[in-house]
């Protein structure tokens, strides 16, 4: 099956890269799935996952926010957070909701409950991915 290259870059370095078979994310327009010879785009993208498909395995990272953009040789993603399953510190995820949590119950400005409720979702996100459940 004809491959395509994918790279996840953050502002703290690369997270990421290899030739797949199918890069399948949530933007923020809806599901993606993209294989090579897909049409140029730039795509938002949500706190979500990208799911990544070579020769049978499915590697995947947690992303949050940033943008997809599809060239006819690579795909792109740059995020400003993104962590490979098996590199999540699942225990500091769940400290992070916990905290959020709180934070959320405690909150009576409306700026604290978002910042709150955005670091409840990246917790969340982390820990489905984490534990592979999405
Ligand atoms: P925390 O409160 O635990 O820092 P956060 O959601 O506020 O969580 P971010 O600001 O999104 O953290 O990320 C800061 C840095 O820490 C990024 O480099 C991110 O990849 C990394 N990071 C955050 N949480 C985890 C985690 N559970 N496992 C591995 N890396 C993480």
């Amino acid at each position: 099956m004809k491959t395509i290259k994918v790279s996840v870059v953050t502002p703290d370095g690369p997270v990421y890269d290899a030739e797949v078979e199918m890069v399948s994310t949530k933007a923020k327009s809806g599901e993606l799935g993209i294989m090579a010879g897909h049409i140029p785009m730039v795509a938002p993208l949500q706190i979500g996952s990208v799911r990544l498909k070579n020769e049978g395995r499915t590697d995947l990272i947690a992303v949050n926010g940033g943008f997809l953009e599809v060239r006819p040789d690579v795909v792109t993603i740059l995020a400003q957070t993104a962590e490979r399953a098996e590199t999540i510190d699942l225990a500091r995820a769940q400290a992070a909701k916990a905290r959020a949590e709180q934070r959320l119950q405690d909150s009576t400005d409306a700026v604290d409950a978002k910042r709150a409720e955005l670091a409840l979702k990246r917790a969340v996100n982390r820990i489905n991915i984490a534990e592979r459940n999405f």
